[in-house]
Order: structure tokens, then C-alpha cells, then sequence
């Protein structure tokens, strides 16, 4: 008896890699125009509490990648004994920079130590200098549609949808996560673009249900092999935001081999939706450089 042959991959895969390559080529531009009008580069502050963390290397790359368009980017470290000492610290350094002129984006090393509380951190910082959404300020302007700062994971998601060429008008959509960084601003970005959506979490009773219905499946959940190719609708569109390290590998949420062979197009991990996080991350900078010019003519007017 002969085996049926394997199913061929149908999938287009979604490379981040050259998208985020137009976006950095973009954004060099916009940095020597600002350069020429300000004297300095934009820069980008990235605080940190404890360099042992495994964000590190992520946080790495950002500011290689700024040096890439000739960003500034720095890492200001804050230390403190314990968790209060250690919160005062931080809000601190917020606090200058701030009031920094040079300063034009700063994003916090997440997760905060323990004991230190997430609320306090994150009010601290100027939501025009918030070039990661996470300012509660900016997280209503996205809930009520209206323009602020967007988590950079999410939006790299929502760009990967826009490059499958997806309708996503009337289009069932479904997120796996709910997270304030990466599930809920996409599920409130799919909705603006008239999706139909629906927001999965550890407590779905049955997510293999709400996966198979879905034109659009976003899986940010951490979860490796949560998602497979028995559970997606044929022709989905499938992004993967998980970043798993097993065995040494770095893997999605997604099983790629199986889900590749039903999708329609699909992001890698490693390649898909990260290095397109980091490259809108450089183009949210620019966009907080230019909004600070913008509110300081509008206060010296
Ligand atoms: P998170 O805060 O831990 O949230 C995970 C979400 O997934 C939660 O809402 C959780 O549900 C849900 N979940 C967990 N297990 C589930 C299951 N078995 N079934 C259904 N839902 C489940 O994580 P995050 O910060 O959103 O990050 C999600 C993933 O994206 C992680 O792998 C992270 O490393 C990755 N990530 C990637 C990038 C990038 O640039 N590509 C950036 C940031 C994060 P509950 O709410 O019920 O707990």
C-alpha cells in the first residue's frame, strides 16, 4: 500500500525582513531632514532596570537598528535596592527625559522588576514621548479610533495582514491573546477596519471552533504549537507574534509546517512579525520627533 502523498505548501510566507528594510530606508530620510533642521539626531532613550534580562538582546537590536538610520538611541540605567528604590528610580529617569529636548522617544525594559508597579512606571512617561502605546492615554485614543501611539508589536501585526492583501471588510477575524501590548490593540485596530472580531484567551472553551471560522488568525499567546494547520480554515490568513524558545530554537505560537499547507499566507518565526516590530518602532520615533515640533509651535505661537 502506497502512503498519500504530503500536501504541498499553499501558503505565501510573509517575510518581515524586506518591509522593514523600506521602512528603515524611510526613516534615514526623515533623520537627515531632521538632523539638518535641529542640529542633533532624534533620540531615543531606552530605560532599563537590570541588563541580565532576557529582553535584553531585543533591546539590543532596537538600538542597533537606530544606529542603522542614525538615531541616537542610548540605555539609561536605573538600580535601587529594593522594588521602592528601585520605582523611584525609574519614574526619575523618566521624569528627564522627558524634559530632555534631545529625547524624542523612550521605551521602558518590560517586565519591570518585581514589586515594582506597572501603573506608576508607565504614567510617568509623556505620551508624545510614548513611542510604544503603552501611556493609558494612548491605549484610549486607539480604543476611541482616534490618532496616538500604537504598540509596535501590534501595528507590525496589522501591517503583515495589509501585505497578504486580505479584504478585511466583513472578514472574521480572530485574536488569540488579550494582552494590553499586542491581543487588545489589535483587536480594536481589526475592528476599525471593519473586521468582524473575536478576542481568544486562556479561558476560550474551545479555541480549535474559533480558529477554524476565521478568514484572519493573529496568534500572540506564547504558546508554542497552540495553533495548527488541522485547526485553521483553508486560505487563512495566519500571523504568528509568539516568540517561544524551544530546544534552543526560536519558534511561534504557530506550527509552521502543518499550518503553511492550508493558509493562504503566513509570517515565519524567526523573520516575520519581529523584525518588522522593530523597524515601525524607528518610524514611531520619527512620528513623536516631529508631533513634539508640531505641539512647540503651537505653545510658542
Ligand atoms: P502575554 O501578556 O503573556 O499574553 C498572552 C495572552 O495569551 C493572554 O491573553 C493569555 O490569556 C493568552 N493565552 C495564553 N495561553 C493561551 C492558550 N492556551 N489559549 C488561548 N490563549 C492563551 O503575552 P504578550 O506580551 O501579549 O506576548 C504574546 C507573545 O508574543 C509572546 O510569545 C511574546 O514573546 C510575543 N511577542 C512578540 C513580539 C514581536 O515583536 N514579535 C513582541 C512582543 C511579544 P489570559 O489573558 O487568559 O491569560
Amino acid at each position: 500500500m502506497t502512503s498519500a502523498p504530503a500536501a504541498a505548501p499553499t501558503a505565501r510566507r510573509l517575510e518581515g525582513a524586506p518591509f522593514a528594510s523600506e521602512i528603515r530606508d524611510r526613516v534615514a530620510g526623515e533623520v537627515r531632514a531632521y538632523v539638518r533642521d535641529h542640529r542633533h539626531p532624534p533620540g531615543l532613550a531606552v530605560v532599563v532596570c537590570g541588563r541580565s534580562a532576557p529582553s535584553m538582546v531585543y533591546l539590543e537590536r532596537i538600538l542597533k537598528a537606530c544606529a542603522q538610520v542614525g538615531i541616537e538611541g542610548s540605555f539609561v540605567d536605573v538600580e535601587g535596592e529594593d522594588a521602592a528604590a528601585q520605582e523611584a528610580g525609574l519614574t526619575e529617569a523618566i521624569a528627564r527625559l522627558n524634559d530632555d529636548p534631545q529625547i524624542a522617544g523612550i521605551i521602558v525594559q518590560m517586565p519591570l522588576p518585581e514589586g515594582v508597579r506597572l501603573k506608576t512606571v508607565v504614567d510617568a512617561i509623556d505620551p508624545l514621548k510614548d513611542i510604544d502605546g503603552i501611556h493609558p492615554l494612548n491605549a484610549g485614543l486607539l480604543r476611541l479610533g482616534y490618532e496616538g501611539f500604537i504598540p509596535a508589536t501590534a501595528h507590525a501585526a496589522l501591517e503583515m495582514i495589509h501585505r497578504s492583501g486580505v479584504e478585511l471588510v466583513g472578514a472574521d477575524a480572530v485574536v488569540v491573546g488579550r494582552s494590553p501590548v499586542v491581543g487588545m490593540p489589535l483587536a480594536f485596530m481589526l475592528t476599525k477596519e471593519d473586521a468582524t472580531v473575536t478576542v481568544c484567551h486562556s479561558k476560550t472553551r474551545d479555541l480549535a471552533a474559533e480558529v477554524r471560522r476565521a478568514d484572519v488568525v493573529v496568534v500572540a499567546a506564547g504558546e508554542p504549537g497552540l495553533v495548527t494547520g488541522a485547526m485553521l480554515k483553508p486560505g487563512a490568513v495566519v500571523i504568528d507574534v509568539g516568540i517561544n524558545v524551544v530546544d534552543g530554537k526560536i519558534v511561534g505560537d504557530v506550527v509552521f509546517e502543518s499550518a503553511e499547507k492550508v493558509a493562504s499566507a503566513i509570517t515565519p518565526v524567526p523573520g516575520g512579525v519581529g523584525p518588522l516590530t522593530n523597524a515601525l518602532l524607528l518610524s514611531h520615533l520619527m512620528r513623536a520627533a516631529q508631533r513634539q515640533d508640531q505641539a512647540k509651535e503651537h505653545f510658542e505661537a
